[in-house]
């Protein structure tokens, strides 16, 4: 996504912002539409899971929460039901933003202090100078709750969600209730090189693209990706044909092979 709002909006000037419905996980603030109107697009970069678009003037930051989606529109877009902004560019280009359960916000960052949120992220897992066995070695090292939910710990390392945690620990062999500080260190080597294949296959594969409202019905490519254990309970493991089981792990569905993964 990040790319594809690179894309469309790196160099551009924004020219119009509508706020349509404010109400999100935060408020938009009021100032928002004059702040960036008529700021030009710098880059749209990514950290863990914020979208940050940086302009000549302030940063704009976008999380999506759970159902949040930009969408590249026509010019003569009607608002739809749960559309809360409009990006309208200099080129012609239009930007929606919209999210029906409302748990993704937009906000501008400080102008001229450090980001309260982006603060206390951990590394990029796509860093090898960063994330690596070494680094997982030490900041497992005593931890006794489950690996899985260390690895989707924002402050361990960022971007790792639900779906790709479960691939990554399938394809390392990994349990994922299994005690953090009890994976050696080989093993650790192997879900760094997991976390980083299946999330670089997501990208290439679209990961959730941009939803782009001209050509099609906006369905994004996250889902036509085909998973091994994600949302597969009960079905047959593609290693070993075992029953994928399901657990809870910190509150979260985790689906595994109780004979791959150990
Ligand atoms: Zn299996």
């Amino acid at each position: 996504m990040r790319a594809g709002l690179d894309a469309l909006l790196r160099g551009r000037v924004i020219a119009r912002v509508e706020v349509l419905r404010p109400m999100l996980r935060f408020r938009i603030a009021k100032e928002l539409p004059s702040v960036l109107e008529g700021a030009r697009v710098v880059a749209v970069e990514r950290r863990a899971k914020y979208l940050l678009v940086r302009t000549d003037k302030r940063t704009l930051l976008s999380h999506l929460g759970m159902t949040g989606t930009w969408q590249h529109v026509t010019s003569d877009h009607v608002a739809q039901k749960h559309d809360h902004l409009r990006l309208d560019t200099d080129d012609g280009t239009t930007l929606v933003y919209n999210d029906p359960r409302k748990f993704g916000f937009v906000e501008l960052l400080p102008a001229d202090s450090p980001a309260p949120r982006l603060a206390a992220l951990g590394p990029e897992p796509l860093d090898p100078s960063a994330f690596n066995a070494d680094y997982l070695v030490r900041v497992f090292r005593k931890r006794k709750a489950p690996v899985k939910s260390l690895l989707m710990d924002q402050a361990i390392v960022v971007g790792v969600g639900n779906i790709y945690a479960a691939e990554a620990l399938f394809r390392a062999g990994i349990h994922p209730k299994r005690a953090a500080t009890t994976v050696k260190r080989e093993r650790l080597v192997r879900l760094v090189a997991c976390v980083r294949d299946v999330l670089n296959e997501a990208i290439a594969a679209g990961g959730s693209t941009i939803d782009d409202y001209r050509k099609t019905n906006g369905q994004s490519g996250y889902f036509q990706h085909t998973f091994a254990v994600y949302a597969r309970e009960g079905e047959p493991c593609l290693g070993c044909g075992t029953t994928l089981k399901l657990a809870r792990i910190g509150g979260r569905s985790s689906v595994y092979c109780g004979k791959c993964q150990r």
